[in-house]
């Protein structure tokens, strides 16, 4: 409504920000509360919270989330991927904001994580839609799956698949019980939602995704906000010691070829050089060893590695370090050492001018506006690619996730929805 339009309540006079007036900032985080502990409820499995994609649980979860879009006055609609989104009502083709998350979880995973930036974009463009007129974008709401790679290895699925970024080995990749990518989106039903077309780069403004922290450093110090400087970059890697077999009681000590003696001094190796280096981290998260015989040498042992860093050149450098280290352990102890590279995502930082529009809202509301990097993998590190990205993050009790411990209070959620509605308002002419 346009105050200076005369009629309505001319005691009111200049329309103050949005973030000032009217909203009754606890009782929407309560609303969001109420809505996070009803999807909670939403699981594949009774005991512990378990949505994967292209599920019966995934579909009721869109149910739910696209009633709550209704309510804020926003248009549900489906990619072909099986993507939510709400659409704001327009009349001309404004670019759209995108504000968005995840809706699928880790198998016993906490009820947060995604969801909540979802619910926060609901809530927020129901928040602006007076203002829809005045404002460059339309703001739409996405709610993915397949962001958390559960099901199929694989992370960020959905956004990817928003973007027209897969490709066919994407959609041969399998779960557990054999079932393709393409068996599974193909065979998940969307009925009752219209079918958007995909987003043209252009018609894409640009990404805000709320999320909760999944560490310790907001709780540490006492914020219940922090800007994601960017998305730190991961390299995985696969790498196999050829030793040789023999019986655990005959071959003697100095004459053997143990696979996994090379591979634990690889592994302490790994866990020293990320200890050095500031920012890094490295872990060993697979080892296979075969035969895996109480009474038999080893004979070879794969293993995985999973090392990120916020900077791409440090990243090269640790991951060529690893390599180097392992032909050395190898060659001292004759065995053969092979490795290939299984994943590489770039480091993604988050457009510059959009963290300070953030930052200074953020600051506002609780006197700073500290910067962290995301460690984990995000959508907007996908979306980030292409259009200008920015990321909130919202403290989690002892920086616990991915877990059913997970919590963010509501009056951390009450300082998440000002920060995003006050973002949002810096672009009003
Ligand atoms: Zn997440």
């Amino acid at each position: 409504m346009d105050p200076s339009a005369g009629g309505g309540n001319a005691s009111e006079g200049e329309e103050p920000p949005l973030t000032e007036k009217r909203i009754d900032w606890p009782a929407e985080a309560e609303r969001i509360e109420g809505r996070l502990e009803l999807l909670g409820g939403i699981s594949e499995s009774d005991g512990g919270l378990d949505r994967p994609p292209f599920t019966r649980s995934l579909r009721r979860a869109m149910e739910e989330t696209s009633r709550w879009m209704e309510e804020a006055g926003l248009l549900p609609a489906v990619d072909s991927f099986g993507n939510l989104l709400g659409r704001a009502p327009q009349e001309g083709r404004k670019p759209a904001l995108l504000i968005g998350s995840h809706l699928d979880t880790v198998p016993n995973g906490g009820r947060f994580d995604g969801a909540l930036g979802i619910l926060l974009g609901i809530a927020a463009a129901e928040i602006l839609l007076p203002r829809a007129r005045e404002l460059p974008f339309a703001v739409d709401v996405l709610a993915f799956q397949e962001e958390e790679g559960a099901r199929f290895r694989s992370g960020c699925l959905g956004s990817r698949a928003f973007l027209g970024l897969l490709e066919s080995r994407d959609w041969a990749l399998t779960d557990s019980r054999g079932l393709s990518l393409q068996e599974a989106r193909d065979s998940f039903a969307t009925d009752g939602w219209p079918r958007v077309e995909p987003y043209s780069r252009e018609g894409i403004f640009g990404y805000l995704e709320a999320h909760i922290e999944q560490g310790p450093q907001l709780e540490a110090l006492g914020l219940p906000l922090g800007l994601v400087a960017g998305i730190v970059g991961q390299e995985r890697l696969l790498f196999s010691f050829h030793g040789e077999g023999g019986h655990a009681g005959c071959v003697p000590m100095a004459s053997r070829r143990d696979a996994l003696g090379a591979a634990a001094e690889f592994a302490i190796f790994l866990e020293e050089m990320a200890r050095q280096q500031p920012g890094a981290v490295a872990t060993v998260g697979e080892l296979h060893c075969r035969p895996g015989a109480v009474n038999v040498i080893p004979k070879q042992v794969d293993l995985s590695v999973d090392l990120r860093h916020p900077k791409d050149e440090v990243l090269d450098r640790l991951s060529h370090r690893l390599q180097e280290r392992a032909r050395e352990i190898g060659k001292r102890r004759k065995i053969q050492v092979s490795s290939r590279r299984t994943d590489r995502l770039p480091a993604i930082g988050s457009d510059r001018g959009w963290r300070e529009r953030l930052a200074s809202t953020v600051g506002a509301i609780q006197g700073k506006a500290p910067q962290l990097w995301s460690g984990a993998g995000h959508d907007a590190g996908i979306l980030g690619r292409f259009a200008p990205m920015v990321m909130l993050f919202l403290r989690c009790r002892r920086g616990i996730s991915h877990d059913p411990a997970e919590f963010v209070s509501p009056p951390d959620i009450a300082c998440a929805l000002q920060a995003m509605v006050g973002f949002v308002e810096s672009f009003l002419p």
